[in-house]
């Protein structure tokens, strides 16, 4: 199939890559050039576990001139939905590529599917963007198709996930989009599900404020179990068992961060309050979110009574493992908390000094030796490389549970 893309972050980029590794023809557009430039030299502008190799394998192109998608059959679009100042959604990005869609549209003479792989709240596609398709005088359902293909890829895992789906879901205007936007998958095994676009939509915020609950939930019975002195991993394990509960996201700690979850409880949460409906389990999950990383300061305090001034290292600036990706990392909200206690904060990460460093340029972003010389040290993202370190002799405060930090002369984790 002759694809065109609109947005080469984690999603845009890794479903361009895949795909033509699958034998489609795809372009890829972005409006930011250096990141154009970098696709273009085969260098990947983001890290995700062998997207290199198959970059290095497939040929797309890649502009950031809109004008290249009108042979395209298929335009996904794969840009932001990032987070307004109360919480809901912008779509800011989505309405600018739709425009430039109907832009295209306008000259397109053959019938193709826009796809709209962002998340966006139920309702965008049909309220929003058709409307501003159809803008270009062309008719959905009888000049071009329109489909809702939300994605459900996990950073760090973003390539072995696309091309392994647990499930396809198409959302879609008509017949004639559905068909088009499933061929796309007829390689995967995964069962697919058609339904109309704001089921599909909402079928992905359902999903990941699901997810957000599980994790906030099992934080909880972590501050349960820390304080009645039970080992919650052993609690978590044991649930797991019952595959109505699942094993997976069962992981206490300091909280979910990433570029996804919070934002989209935020986004629904503000969406359900707009037609009149108060979320109270979706408040609360995000409330306890945020305080969970603020516990783990407040342990700090416990045992290093004059934070001012001392060297606090960290150990994770990624939101999660494997990732290079710091958008609402849990490690934002500790390290600005102790830099407001007045901390002098030494960091490390495998992959994520570099982002973090444009949020924090203040700290310190040094190697793990240094950090570990520290008066305290404080882990905030569990990469196995952490459970090498010598530990002997610290103060460690641990929010992601790793195992060799408990030999440290003073070691405490936030539910443990
Ligand atoms: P991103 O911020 O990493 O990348 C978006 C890209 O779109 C940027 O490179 C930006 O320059 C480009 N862009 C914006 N407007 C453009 C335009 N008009 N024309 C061309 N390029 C434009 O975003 P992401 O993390 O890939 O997420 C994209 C969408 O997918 C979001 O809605 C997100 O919620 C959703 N999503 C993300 C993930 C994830 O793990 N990151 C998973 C599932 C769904």
């Amino acid at each position: 199939m002759n694809i065109s893309i609109i947005g080469s972050g984690y999603v845009g980029l890794v479903a361009a890559i895949c795909l033509a590794k699958l034998g489609n023809e795809v372009i890829l557009i972005d409006a930011d050039e250096d990141r154009i430039n970098s696709i273009v030299n085969k260098v990947s502008p983001i890290y995700e576990v062998g997207l290199d190799a198959i970059q290095k394998q497939v040929d797309i192109k890649a502009t950031s001139n809109h004008q290249l998608m009108i042979d395209s059959e298929l335009i996904l679009i794969c840009v932001g939905t990032p987070t307004n100042l109360d919480g809901s959604i912008s779509l800011e990005f989505v309405v600018t590529a739709a425009s430039q869609i109907a832009s295209v549209l306008k000259e397109k003479e053959d019938y193709c599917v826009i796809g709209v792989k962002s998340t966006v709240v139920p309702g965008t596609t049909r309220d929003t963007i058709i409307p501003i398709l159809e803008s270009s005088g062309k008719r959905a359902g009888v000049d071009f198709g329109v489909c809702a293909v939300p994605e459900f890829l996990r950073e760090g895992m973003a390539v072995y996930d696309f091309m392994n789906p647990t499930r396809v879901i198409i959302g879609e205007f008509d017949k004639r989009s559905g068909d088009i936007a499933s061929n796309l998958y007829h390689a995967f095994e995964a069962p697919i599900m058609r339904t109309d676009l704001t089921t599909a939509e909402m079928i992905k915020y359902a999903s990941n404020t699901f997810l957000a609950t599980k994790i906030s939930f099992i934080n909880e019975i972590g501050n349960i179990c820390k304080l009645l002195g039970i080992n919650t991993y052993e609690v978590a394990k044991g649930m797991g068992f019952d595959d109505r509960i699942g094993s997976k996201h069962l992981n206490p700690g300091i909280g979910f961060g990433g570029s996804c979850l919070p934002k989209d409880i935020k986004a629904l949460i503000a969406k359900a309050k707009q037609i009149g409906y108060e979320p109270r389990i979706l408040e609360e999950v995000l409330r306890l979110n945020e305080e969970q990383s603020k516990n783990l300061v407040n342990l700090l305090k416990k045992h290093l009574t004059n934070i001012r001034g001392s060297n606090i290292g960290i150990l994770g600036l990624s939101f999660k493992p494997g990732s290079d990706d710091v958008r609402e990392s849990r490690a934002i909200n500790v390290i600005q908390a102790l830099l407001q206690e007045g901390a002098k904060v030494k960091a490390y990460d495998p992959l994520a000094m570099e982002k973090f460093s444009e949020l924090f340029p203040e700290v310190k972003y040094t190697n793990t030796q240094e950090v570990m010389e520290c008066d305290a040290t404080l882990i905030l993202t569990e990469w196995p490389e952490f459970n090498e370190l010598d530990y002997k002799g610290k103060l460690v405060i641990d929010g992601r549970l790793i195992p060799k930090a408990k030999e440290a002369r003073i070691y405490e984790g936030i539910c443990w």
